[in-house]
């Protein structure tokens, strides 16, 4: 049985006071809070096991590598990857399209070539690639959203062709809470002998993730959305794509051979994994994912499926009120603006209720351009959120227009 109250005693922040009310948080898909579990974990490293990995002959340096080396086994198991070698341990998502735009698209990409991404990316499967063509002369395309917030996979059919070299989408948009199909563009990306990269950091916290169902090539993630530390991510590719990468940092660790003028690279996962890691970061994501996995992730994307329904179905009944994104097949986060009152001011309003939501472009210029506004405010729950918390929701947003409508 899935028992949120339960679930809650697991996570000592959501006991705290804002302003002298009970915190109600609902930022989520910009970080998750973390359960005593994965605060424990660190807290064990430090005290008996911290050491720098891989290199020591030493007790405490084999327990720090066991333990980092489990957590990747963990993720990769975690995102049902056919091997650990290609789960490669980064900073999070934007390291990792980072990674690959460096060391798979400065290698590949000609004049006359294409990727193809959608106008809802995140910047940070945007900018990456905007680099990545100017180096390269490659060109970039993007598959139109709908006016529901969905993709125009009609386009998206036009657009991947014989030129494209790589398709990348986000598998969950952090603004319209649209889940895109990313099975049929990866299958597409195929047949037209490209890749494809999945953006997964709205996806794997909050939802079943089957790399192999899916079909792409990369899927990357953010462990800091998804129970874990900051600072602790994941790109998992190909092995057969990743052996054929050149490396994206230099350095220690990353090599076999090193020569004053010339080296040669590790083996995987290690070849992508320069200087010292974010040890206790992986490990902590380890057991975030220990977390996940004994909650189920079919239980918590059923929780959120239902919460972020209740939600959407509260908020729309507030008179005025717009409401971003698809109408069914959620994500659970919802982004609204109110016609009267500033996004920003929203926020702070709701703050000094004690409900955190985030408002700005949420990383998604050219989305909100698309939409023809400047920002939203957006409401993200996660596994922990409760009915009533999206009850408090929205009567302190009830509260916040008779606010400002008193001095209209
Ligand atoms: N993609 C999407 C869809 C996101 O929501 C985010 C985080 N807001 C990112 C990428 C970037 O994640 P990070 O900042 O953890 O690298």
């Amino acid at each position: 049985m899935y028992d949120v109250a339960e679930i809650r005693q697991n996570f000592p922040i959501l006991d705290r006071e804002v302003h002298g009310k009970p915190l109600v948080y609902l930022d989520n898909a910009a970080t998750s809070q973390k359960p005593r579990q994965v605060i424990q974990t660190l807290t064990d490293y430090y005290e008996k096991h911290n050491a720098n990995i891989h290199r020591g002959a030493h007790r405490l340096a084999e327990e720090a590598t066991a333990a980092y080396e489990e957590a990747r086994e963990k993720v990769a198991r975690f995102i049902s990857a056919p091997d650990s070698d290609g789960l490669i341990f980064t900073r999070g998502t934007t390291e990792s399209i980072n990674l690959v735009a460096h060391a798979w698209g400065r290698k590949n990409l000609r004049e006359g070539d294409e990727i193809v991404l959608t106008e809802t990316e995140h910047h940070s499967n945007l900018v990456p690639w905007q680099l990545a063509v100017r180096d390269t002369g490659a060109r970039l395309r993007f598959i139109p959203m709908l006016d529901d917030g969905t993709l125009d996979m009609e386009a998206a059919r036009r657009l991947i062709g014989p030129k494209t070299k790589l398709v990348a989408c986000t598998h969950a948009s952090n603004v319209l809470a649209t889940i895109n199909p990313v099975e049929e563009l990866a299958r597409l990306a195929h047949e037209n002998d490209a890749l494809m990269l999945v953006d997964g950091a709205q996806s794997a916290p909050h939802m079943p993730v089957d790399v192999e169902k899916l079909g792409c090539d990369f899927f990357a993630a953010s462990g800091h959305k998804m129970l874990g530390p900051t600072g602790a991510g994941f790109l998992w590719g190909r092995i057969e794509i990743l052996e054929e990468m050149e490396p994206f940092l230099g350095g220690g660790e990353m090599i076999r051979e090193v020569h004053l003028d010339h080296s040669t690279w590790n083996d995987l996962p290690y070849k992508f994994e320069a200087g010292t890691m974010n040890i206790e970061g992986a490990i902590g994501l380890g057991a975030a994912v220990d977390y996940l996995d004994e909650l189920g992730m079919e239980n918590i994307r059923e929780h959120e499926r239902r919460l972020g329904a209740y939600a959407h179905g509260r908020l729309s009944e507030i008179e005025g009120i717009v409401l971003y994104g698809p109408e069914k097949d959620r994500a659970g986060l919802v982004s609204f603006s109110l016609p009267d009152v500033h996004p920003h001011d929203l926020s702070q309003l709701l703050d000094e209720e004690g409900v955190a939501i985030r408002s700005g472009h949420h990383c998604c210029q050219p989305l909100m351009r698309r939409l023809g506004i400047a920002a939203t405010a957006r409401a993200s729950f996660y596994l922990y959120n409760t009915e009533e918390e999206a009850d408090a929701l929205v009567a302190a947003l009830v509260r916040a227009r008779e606010f400002f409508g008193a001095f209209a």
